[in-house]
């Protein structure tokens, strides 16, 4: 198999796997129980926490675990919006953040908030003056991705966090696809919330992370006991929370952008070099190193998708398969495409587990199937 889905999620590293095993069947107690097993517990989930302070460059207390990104971001939205004294009625966001953020937008709409969504230009880059109109007195959250999941484009967060301060908002990230660019961050940047997601990163499933900066009033999404400091219940779940630290720690040594960056240049100049048609969707010198997001003219995405899967090729199609109908991706609808090119798009994402070699293959098999469905399709080049 060539798995060339990272971003979808990640394979879980060795170590990272060791670091988690003890806490199914030898260390499993509750770190809310006070016996030994409990006392180990709690301190095995509070060096991880530590471990996820240290990779952001904040403090262990501004570190909340949750059970994944899509929670992380749902309670910085729905938090911020049901704040204890927060009188303001607006949601600042984008037209191209993870369904996460959005369709938790659209909750607060169906309660009657405001929410404004901020175009991007044809790169898929957030316009910041449209930014800056949208933001009032007002807005209580501003909230941009640091990197789409898509096209892997980076957002300029430093200036959007600047617009939400000036107008007395909050600003949240999402930060799942930009972690590997995340370290230190919050030591050099005003954010006030950051989304991480350890499966994201070659940790486990079942682990996100909201950091929420020190002083920051929340309401609750997760109401039960008194854990992460009283505002999100439920017991921790223990072995991801170890895993998703140990991600970080190794995240914080890798140094393989520059790898994962020159593979994924070999693969475009592949692409591109090959197969006439083919477009790279995004700002191609700010992405993110992994992510790839190139439309195939006359090709169905999902098409492709599938005779790719059926070579043992691993990759996402532009759009999502929603009740019997192929969505085209609203990231690419955002930045202009037309719904066909939208519907012949296919992201590619890598990680530092891909080889230059895998990267080959999958340009030839993409020269052979592309070849083979306009073919097919004969519409291509008439
Ligand atoms: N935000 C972004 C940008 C993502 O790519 C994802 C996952 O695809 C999420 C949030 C949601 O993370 P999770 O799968 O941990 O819920």
């Amino acid at each position: 198999m060539i798995y060339m889905d990272n971003a979808a999620t990640t394979r879980v590293k060795a170590e990272v796997l060791q670091a988690m095993l003890p806490f199914f069947c030898e260390d499993y107690g509750n770190p809310s129980s006070v016996h030994a097993p409990g006392r180990a517990a709690r301190k095995a989930c509070e060096a991880a926490r530590r471990q996820a302070a240290s990779y952001l460059g904040a403090e262990a207390r501004e570190i909340y675990f949750t059970s994944c990104g899509s929670e992380s971001d749902t309670w910085a939205v729905l938090g911020s919006a049901y704040a204890p004294g927060n009188t303001r009625r607006t949601l600042v966001t984008t037209q191209i953040e993870h369904k996460a953020v959005l369709n938790a937008a659209k909750n607060l709409e169906r309660n009657g908030l405001c929410v404004r969504y901020v175009p991007v230009d044809a790169q898929g880059m957030v316009d910041m003056s449209a930014l800056e109109n949208a933001v009032d007195k007002d807005t209580f959250l501003v909230s941009v991705m640091a990197a789409n999941n898509e096209t892997g484009g980076i957002q300029d967060i430093a200036r959007a966090a600047q617009i939400a301060h000036d107008a007395g908002a909050l600003f949240h990230t999402d930060a799942v696809q930009a972690a590997h660019s995340c370290r230190g961050i919050l030591s050099t940047q005003s954010i006030d919330m950051l989304t991480l997601s350890a499966h994201k990163l070659h940790g486990p499933k079942g682990c996100g992370i909201l950091y929420i900066k020190e002083g920051v009033e929340l309401g609750s999404t997760v109401f039960g006991g008194s854990q992460e400091r009283g505002r999100r219940g439920g017991t921790e779940n223990l072995p991801s929370i170890v895993g998703a630290g140990k991600a970080l720690e190794l995240l914080s040594t890798d140094g393989k952008s520059e790898y994962v960056a020159a593979l994924r240049a070999r693969l475009e100049n592949g692409i591109l070099g090959n197969i006439p048609g083919t477009h790279i969707n995004g700002q191609p010198d700010a992405r993110v190193p992994g992510i790839s997001n190139i439309t195939f003219d006359g090709v169905d995405g999902e098409a492709l998708l599938l005779n790719l899967d059926l070579k043992h090729i691993c990759v996402s199609a532009g759009s999502a398969c929603t009740s019997g109908s192929v969505d085209p991706s609203h990231v690419l609808i955002a930045m202009g495409k037309t719904r066909e090119q939208a519907q012949s798009s296919v992201r590619f994402s890598l990680s530092d587990e891909n080889t230059a070699q895998e990267v080959d293959t999958v340009i030839e098999t993409l020269i052979e199937i592309t070849h083979r469905l306009r073919k097919m399709s004969n519409s291509y080049g008439r």
